[in-house]
């Protein structure tokens, strides 16, 4: 069931956030509206003025609000929070309330400053900057048509005065917030860069080096997935264990570098033969490892036998002339009472006496 706040805030955590700023917006808006009224009351600001800016403040408030809450935003790839929008009706506004507030119009100063803070987290140092030079500038326009069309409600000397203090005070409050921004921008590029780490060490957990099929940690951890998938529901499951024939050879005639690049092609050819659904690991060593899920042992010897009359067919002249590579291999269907040791012991057992048959061949148990 949609709560009320899934309702007012979207339940989307992106969008959930950029409404949650709006609320607060608002509420400041509102609270700044108080403000204004108070000022109307005490005889400083005229009223009928002020009710068009709180009408204004209220119009374009909703309009965000609607283009937030419907999806709208999203369209704006490059701001989807639309904060540089309410960022310039925000200004606007504050320019108005400064020319509603005649003799008080030195307290509004300070929603600049607000301005600025708020802007900090979510643009670049050097677009608070710019925001900077933006607001004095906007302000000494707003201050120099006041004085000039109103002087009596906006004295110059306490408006040059009220100039100067906003010229020290604003840059200083924008250099925090510069500073804030740019320690935000280096947390941004350091998580992209814990992303960037935390995938290879997840690529490392599961991949071996060398070969690029499953190192031995993650075919156990598949394995014993399967194995207790198979207690709760029996499927034929054929488990697999090759052995390169006479592999120390290799690298004694061909060196070991020959020999890395000879465990590659194995392990692409095996790649190529097996299906997506069965999983391929190097166990070890010149040792490799299959598990075919839903298979009985006929067709897991099929597959093998595949892998057997590529490996006859490759060419591996490239890495030494004359060099060919075959597999002994031992191969076990897994029974319900199977332990994940049990069928690799009896998997191993069954390798052995491929071997000790003649090599190049596959054991069955
Ligand atoms: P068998 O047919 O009885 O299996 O003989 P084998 O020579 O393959 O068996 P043995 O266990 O005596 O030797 C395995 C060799 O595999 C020894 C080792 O140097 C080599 N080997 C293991 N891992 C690597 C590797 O990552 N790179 C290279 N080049 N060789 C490796
Ligand atoms: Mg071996
Ligand atoms: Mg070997």
């Amino acid at each position: 069931m949609t709560s009320v706040t899934d309702l007012v805030f979207s339940q989307d955590p992106a969008q959930r956030l950029r409404l949650k700023a709006w609320w607060f917006a608002t509420c400041c808006y509102g609270a700044y509206a108080g403000l204004a009224f108070a000022q109307v009351s005490l005889g400083l600001s005229p009223l009928v003025p002020t009710v068009w800016l709180a009408v204004t403040v209220l119009l374009t408030s909703a309009a965000f609000y609607v283009a937030l809450r419907s999806g709208w935003n999203l369209r704006v790839k490059r701001d989807p929070a639309l904060s540089l929008g309410q960022l310039v009706v925000g200004m606007l506004y504050f320019y108005w309330m400064y020319a509603l507030a005649g003799l008080a119009a030195g307290a509004v100063i300070i929603i600049t400053a607000s301005h600025i803070a708020y802007s900090m987290f979510g643009m670049s140092v050097a677009q608070v900057r710019r925001l900077v030079l933006i607001s004095l500038f906007n302000l000494g326009l707003t201050i120099l048509l006041c004085t000039w069309l109103a002087p009596e409600r906006f004295p110059w000397r306490e408006q040059v005065v009220t100039y100067l203090y906003a010229c020290i005070v604003v840059p200083l409050i924008a250099r925090l917030a510069t500073q804030v921004a740019s320690l935000h921008e280096r947390l941004r590029s350091q998580r992209s860069e814990l992303k960037v780490a935390l995938a290879k060490v997840q690529e490392l957990a599961i991949w071996d080096d060398l070969t690029q099929v499953h190192n031995r940690r993650h075919l156990m951890e598949q394995m014993q997935t399967e194995f207790r998938k198979l207690a709760r529901k029996p499927a034929p499951l054929c488990v697999a264990l090759l052995d390169i024939d006479l592999f120390k050879s290799v690298n004694d005639r061909y060196g070991h570098a020959a020999g890395d690049e000879a465990l590659r092609r194995f392990a692409a050819s095996a790649k190529a033969i097996v299906r997506n659904t069965d999983l391929l690991g190097r166990w070890g060593g010149e040792e490799f490892m299959v598990m075919f899920p839903d298979t009985p042992i006929p067709q897991a010897e099929v597959a093998l036998q595949r892998l057997r009359d590529h490996l006859s067919r490759l060419e591996l002249n490239d890495i030494a002339a004359g060099l060919k590579i075959t597999f002994s291999a031992g191969l076990v269907e897994v029974v319900t009472t199977d332990t994940l040791e049990a069928a690799i012991e009896r998997a191993d057992q069954a390798m052995y006496r491929a071997k000790t048959g003649g090599r190049n061949r596959t054991m069955l148990e």
